[in-house]
Parts: C-alpha cells; sequence; structure tokens
C-alpha cells in the first residue's frame, strides 16, 4: 500500500488509550486553582486594591497606576507560587482565534536575580501589532497596537504561564479584537434592558448577560490528520469521497464514548475544572467521531473568554492522546458539520431572568415587553444577525441537511406563539374590557412553561423556555462576532422599547395598557419572523422569501449589511463600533474570506497534481501492463477478457485529464479575482468563480478515489477518519 498512508495508519492503529491527567482529589477540591479569582485575590491584596478591581469591573472604572503596581505584585507572588515563569497578555484579534506574547517574569540588574512584574505591565503590552488584521485602521490611524487588560475576566495560569485577558485596541481607541465591541454591546444592552425592567422593578439597577456555549468539534487521530495536507493546512478536506457508513443509522450520537475518546474528555475536563471552567455536558453528536461539550452559562465576557480559553487547552490535551481537534464548521463533506449553539439570556442584579415568564401578571407582562423586543429587534436585523455567523468555513455547513438555513427566524414553541396569537387579535384600542381580558391572558402564562417548550431542531434562533439558543453560530468562531450583533440589536429594540412606553404615558395611558400596547405593536410589525414549522424545507425557503425574510446565499455579498446606513448608524448611536470601525471590519471580513479560501483552492490543486494523479497514474501502469500481458498470451481475445481494466483505464484518463484542466482553469479564477483591488469584489469572485472551479476539481478527484486501487491511494479516507 502507499508507504505514506499505510504508515499513518499502522502508526494510529497503535495509539492506545491512557489518562494523563488523572485527579485523586474531588473537582470541587481543585476547581479553579488556577484562576486567580475574588478569593485568591482578598487573600494577596489589600482590601483598597481589591476594591480597586472589583470597581473596574462593575463600573468600568479605570485602575490608577499605584494601584495597578500593587495588583500585579499580588499577581505575581501567586503566580510564582503556583510555578509560573512567564505571563502574558491573551487577546482576541480579529483573525477570530486568541494571540499571546510570553514575557518572562525574570530579571538580572547589577548581578541581582530577581522576578519583575509591574502594574504597567499587568495593564498594558504592545505586541507587535502590525501584522494582525485591521482594515486599514492603521493607515489611517497610528500603525501600533497595544492589548489592555480587561478586568472583567480574571487571569489564570496555563503552562506555566500567566495569562491576562486583554483587550487590543489601537493607540486612538479603535477596537481592532472581538472582545471590545462586545464589552461595549454589553453595556449598551445593560443599559436598555435596566430602563426596561425599571417600568416593572424600580429597585433594578442593572441587567447582566449570559452565555452558555455549547462546543461541538470532531477528533481525528494525529496520524491520520497529519497525512492529510488538506486537514493540516484548511482543517478541512478539500477531497474525499464519503464513506459507506457514516451518520444513516443515528448510531454515534449519543452513544457509548469510545474510551479513548472519554480519556481525552475527562484529561481535558480535568484540566478546565482547575481554570475554572465549569463544564457539565459531554456527548457523542450526530457524525462519526464528532463530540459536544458545554459548560454552565454565565456571565457573557466570562463565557466567552473561556470558549476561547477551552479552544486553546483542548488542542493541547488532544496532543497527549495524539488526537488531533478540529473545530472546523464542515471538516468533512456529506456528514453532518458542528456549531456553537450560543444560550444567551438576560438577568437583573435582583436575579430575576427577563427571558422566563413569572409567577405574577407584571413579571409575565415584564416577560412579554422583553420576548417582543427580541423579536423585533432580530426582525429587523435578520439580515445583519444571519450574516454576523457567516464565514467561509460556515458557509459550507448552513443549510445543508443538517444545519439551521442561512435565514433568519424565530421559533417560540406554541405557548408562546398562542399568546401572541391573542395579543395580535385584541381590538385596536385597548379599552378597559380588552385590556382586562389580555392582562387575564398575560397572567395564565403555565410557569411550567420552562419545562413544556417544545423543540425545533431546524430553527437558527429558538426559544428554549428562559433563553434563546442561537443555533447557526459556528463551531471555530470567536462567539464575540455574534454576540455583539445580537446584543446591539436587542439594546436598540429595548430603548425604542422604553420610548414608545414614555410616549404613551405621557399621552395618559396607564402603565399596564402602555406596555400591552407596545408588546402588540413590535410582534404586530415583527411577526413575519416567527416561524414554528421546518426550518429546513424547501417550502420555508420560498415562504421566508414571500415574508421579506433575507436569506445568504453568497457571503461575501451578505457582508455588505455591515455597511448599510440602518447598521452602521445603530452600532454608532450605540457606541458599540464607530462608522469606522465598522468600515474595517467589513474590509476584514473579506479579506479574511478571501485568504481562506486561496488556502484551500492552492491544496486542493497541490493535492490533485502531486498525491492524487500521480497514484491514479501509477494504476494506469498497473492496469496497462495487464492489459499487454492478457494480449500476449491471447491475442486478440484480450478485448473481451481485459474490458473492465480498459474501461476503467479510460474513465481514469478521464478524471485525470479533467482535474489537469479544472486546475488549470483554477489558478487562472484566481489570478483573475487577485487582480480586483476591491477586497469585497475580490472576495464575492472567489466565492463565484474560484469556488465553482473547486467543486469542479474535487468532483474528479472523488470518483478517482472510487477508481484506482486502494493500495496506491495515498491519503487516508472518509471511513479511516471518520472511525475509531
Ligand atoms: P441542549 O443541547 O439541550 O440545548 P445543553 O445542556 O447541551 O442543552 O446546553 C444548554 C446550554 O444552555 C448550557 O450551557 C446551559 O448552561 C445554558 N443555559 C441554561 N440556561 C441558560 C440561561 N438562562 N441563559 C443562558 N444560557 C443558559
Ligand atoms: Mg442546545
Amino acid at each position: 500500500m502507499s508507504t505514506f498512508r499505510q504508515r499513518a495508519l499502522d502508526e494510529a492503529a497503535a495509539h492506545t488509550t491512557e489518562r494523563f491527567f488523572v485527579e485523586k482529589r474531588p473537582v470541587s477540591a481543585y476547581f479553579g486553582e488556577n484562576v486567580f479569582d475574588l478569593a485568591k485575590m482578598r487573600k494577596y491584596m489589600s482590601q483598597s486594591a481589591y476594591e480597586a478591581v472589583q470597581s473596574a469591573v462593575r463600573f468600568g472604572k479605570t485602575i490608577d497606576r499605584s494601584v495597578a503596581n500593587e495588583i500585579a505584585s499580588a499577581m505575581k507572588t501567586w503566580a510564582i507560587e503556583r510555578g509560573a515563569t512567564h505571563y502574558t497578555h491573551l487577546f482576541q484579534p480579529l483573525t477570530g482565534t486568541t494571540a499571546e506574547k510570553h514575557e518572562a517574569f525574570v530579571t538580572v540588574k547589577d548581578g541581582q536575580v530577581f522576578e519583575r512584574f509591574s502594574g504597567s505591565a499587568l495593564v498594558q503590552q504592545e505586541p507587535d501589532a502590525s501584522s494582525f488584521p485591521n482594515g486599514g485602521l492603521r493607515n489611517t490611524f497610528e500603525a501600533r497596537g497595544y492589548s489592555a487588560w480587561d478586568p472583567n475576566s480574571p487571569v489564570f495560569i496555563l503552562d506555566e504561564t500567566l495569562c491576562i485577558p486583554s483587550v487590543f485596541v489601537s493607540y486612538t481607541g479603535e477596537a481592532l479584537d472581538m472582545k471590545v465591541p462586545n464589552l461595549r454591546s454589553i453595556q449598551a444592552l445593560s443599559a436598555a434592558a435596566t430602563s426596561v425592567a425599571g417600568l416593572f422593578d424600580p429597585s433594578v439597577s442593572s441587567v447582566s448577560v449570559n452565555v452558555g456555549l455549547e462546543q461541538e468539534y470532531f477528533l481525528v487521530d494525529e496520524s491520520l490528520y497529519n497525512a492529510r495536507p488538506d486537514l493540516k493546512l484548511c482543517d478541512r478536506t478539500v477531497i474525499g469521497h464519503t464513506s459507506a457508513k457514516d451518520q444513516q443509522l443515528s448510531d454515534h450520537y449519543f452513544g457509548a464514548i469510545p474510551s479513548r475518546v472519554e480519556a481525552f474528555m475527562k484529561d481535558f475536563e480535568t484540566e478546565a475544572y482547575k481554570l475554572g471552567i465549569q463544564l457539565q455536558t459531554r456527548h457523542n453528536e450526530v457524525a462519526p467521531n464528532q463530540f459536544e461539550c458545554a459548560p454552565v452559562f454565565c456571565e457573557a465576557t466570562k463565557a466567552i473568554d473561556q470558549n476561547m480559553l477551552l479552544m486553546i487547552l483542548m488542542p493541547k490535551v488532544a496532543e497527549k492522546h495524539h488526537l488531533k481537534v478540529i473545530f472546523h464548521e464542515k471538516p468533512f463533506d456529506g456528514i453532518n458539520g458542528s456549531g456553537k449553539h450560543c444560550n444567551w439570556s438576560m438577568q437583573t442584579n435582583t436575579g430575576v431572568n427577563l427571558l422566563s415568564p413569572g409567577k405574577t401578571p407584571t413579571k409575565n407582562l415584564q416577560f412579554l415587553a422583553f420576548y417582543s423586543s427580541v423579536v423585533r429587534a432580530v426582525y429587523r436585523h435578520n439580515h445583519l444577525l444571519m450574516t454576523s455567523v457567516c464565514t467561509l468555513n460556515n458557509s459550507y455547513r448552513l443549510g445543508g441537511h443538517e444545519a439551521p438555513p442561512a435565514v433568519m427566524s424565530i421559533f417560540s414553541g406554541s405557548t408562546v406563539s398562542k399568546i401572541f396569537e391573542g395579543i395580535l387579535n385584541m381590538k385596536d384600542t385597548l379599552d378597559s374590557e380588552a385590556g382586562k381580558a389580555s392582562i387575564q391572558m398575560v397572567s395564565s402564562i403555565p410557569e411550567i412553561l420552562q419545562d413544556n417548550t417544545d423543540r425545533n431542531r431546524t430553527s437558527p434562533f429558538a426559544f428554549t423556555g428562559n433563553r434563546f439558543e442561537f443555533r447557526a453560530v459556528g463551531s471555530s468562531a470567536n462567539a464575540a462576532g455574534a454576540t455583539y450583533v445580537l446584543n446591539s440589536i436587542v439594546a436598540e429594540s429595548l430603548n425604542d422599547f422604553k420610548a414608545e412606553v414614555d410616549a404613551l404615558e405621557a399621552a395618559g395611558e396607564s402603565r399596564q395598557g402602555a406596555v400591552l400596547s407596545t408588546v402588540r405593536k413590535f410582534i404586530s410589525e415583527s411577526k413575519n419572523v416567527m416561524f414554528e414549522g421546518n426550518g429546513y424545507s424547501k417550502e420555508w425557503e420560498e415562504e421566508s422569501a414571500r415574508r421579506g425574510l433575507k436569506a445568504v446565499r453568497n457571503v461575501p455579498e451578505s457582508y455588505k449589511v455591515y455597511t448599510e446606513k440602518e447598521t452602521v448608524d445603530m452600532f454608532n448611536k450605540l457606541g458599540v463600533l464607530s462608522p469606522v470601525e465598522s468600515e474595517a471590519r467589513y474590509e476584514v471580513l473579506n479579506e479574511t474570506y478571501v485568504k481562506k479560501l486561496q488556502i484551500e483552492a492552492r491544496i486542493i490543486g497541490d493535492v490533485c497534481l502531486n498525491h492524487v494523479i500521480p497514484a491514479a497514474v501509477g494504476y494506469q501502469n498497473i492496469l496497462v501492463k495487464s492489459i499487454q500481458g492478457c494480449k500476449d498470451v491471447f491475442g486478440d481475445e484480450f478485448r473481451s477478457l481485459c474490458k473492465a481494466d480498459m474501461d476503467t483505464y479510460k474513465k481514469i484518463s478521464n478524471f485525470v485529464n479533467n482535474i489537469s484542466a479544472d486546475v488549470e482553469a483554477l489558478v487562472e479564477a484566481r489570478k483573475k479575482a487577485n487582480k480586483v483591488e476591491d477586497m469585497a469584489e475580490r472576495a464575492y469572485l472567489y466565492s463565484t468563480e474560484v469556488k465553482a472551479e473547486m467543486d469542479k476539481v474535487r468532483y474528479s478527484a472523488d470518483h478517482l478515489e472510487m477508481l484506482v486501487d486502494d493500495e496506491l491511494w495515498p491519503l487516508p479516507k472518509y471511513r479511516e477518519l471518520l472511525f475509531f
């Protein structure tokens, strides 16, 4: 057999099940031990330094330099006690991943050796920012950027390095990362939600956003992964014939976890617990070798930071197990891709979940106020919200048979839907009779709603009893990209809700009446986004278009929504993104799209020319020798005797010639696109012409995989990659 693949298969077969991070202590004894949390801060810091951190977290107050020195010193003492030698700011640039630059604590001065970590090093670090994507912000403003500690997220130790969760901004304050707009959007949403919650309970002084991120991923044996240049460079297979058996039998879903995988899961969970990540569930997903884990939800910034940390941690632990974690949204054609379901809700400082119907009519009215504001937000910005999850990677997954379609809709479940139907059917003016009737209806929302909400797995945005589940988010994405959009659009609608109620009250309407008619107005203008049926169906595709919901059919084209006046104004008004920042992000999205597809296009060309065609020609040589031999022995009879071999030879020739021509066309398509200056136009050409050529190449390559002798095929096949 082709030695490269054979060696990989042999190595893979030799990989055993082992545990590397075994803890004898109960989880409660080590949970969070690598995090500098509140309890440790109290222990290591003076009262005043501790309070400075607290007010930075709660009220966004800046920490002054002298206090920063004390905080840094406390962190250093704790970190060194735990064996740390380095520190780094950990930030989230527009690449969508994380970035770090380690600096040693150790300093030698005048022959003296000591560990140093100053307040200024804690507060600010200056990595060379020039290589991160910035969408032209650097040209317009400062060439340099810096990372700054985000005290919302605690520092922690990973691999003997003190990691400091940070924002990344330009010298003139423009956001160069994913975290800043998210922090700003949480502030905007908190302010808007607090003012609406205040209509029902004046004691509410702040609202936080809660997020719980379910993480889907694939695991592939490291040796097999390394034998696939496409997986190695793109985290995705650009060719590969489907396996005879994959997920048809649904026998993987929730099945017994393979022991090698379970050992890996236990190991990364142990390490995650030490980092204060409260992982709750683990299970097999639908596709073979696809799995999921989910932590308990928490405040949005922390939830997203912890998810990013998990995406650092899992591959590190996987290395020990000779496994590769694939976070890509669609690593394998023909089977399910992976998502990162974003469960999202809002909670008051008094502990009330604003998306949970309550026991009293007032609480239910409050629930309806918030629910209808979310519905209106999603309706108004349905295209923007859908686009917020659209990347090249996710475009391979969305709209497939397994993932939400690339058009936004909200699934509410029968209980909530019925309530809204009732409200919509009320008489035009809220006279006292109708008012009374509707209040009665509102008060009868069953308390058990939480438990009896029906599930609709085909909806991209589903209400699940006390939260919304945004299911279209991609598995490899930084969830901040979706949440800052969601937070912002909901903040906008809540602000409008409050203004509407204020105006009605000023006109003499009662509070209840004003709230109810605003709920009604919001639902009535946005009802087109509410859909309870099968989101995967053909009918919905047509129906959603009739309803004016805009599907994402082409990713670069849909990115234009970021430049539309409505979007730019909204972000600007809420203080989430300035128009310049919006423009920069638009640029980066297109640029990233182009670069990723360019890499895939190169890889498919390389793999086909250097691996597939040589294997195919090698097999043709064997065939032709056999045909020749047959002719030598049997004379003219060889025509009938070797019919199958000759047919195969011809079929192979046909596919080889096609690949060769199509790869050339692919290179030309790339060249043509690369000549286009405008990044959005270039991305569009990539998404149409370059992609179309790639599909043609793949078609021939996958057919060759079925024709060529298995012994000669150089790349691990789907059936080998997908089953432990
Ligand atoms: P399922 O697959 O049934 O949706 P999971 O248990 O896999 O359920 O994931 C549900 C996620 O939703 C968890 O992270 C959970 O903590 C989170 N979650 C639960 N309640 C809320 C809430 N009120 N706000 C945000 N997230 C929540
Ligand atoms: Mg879920």
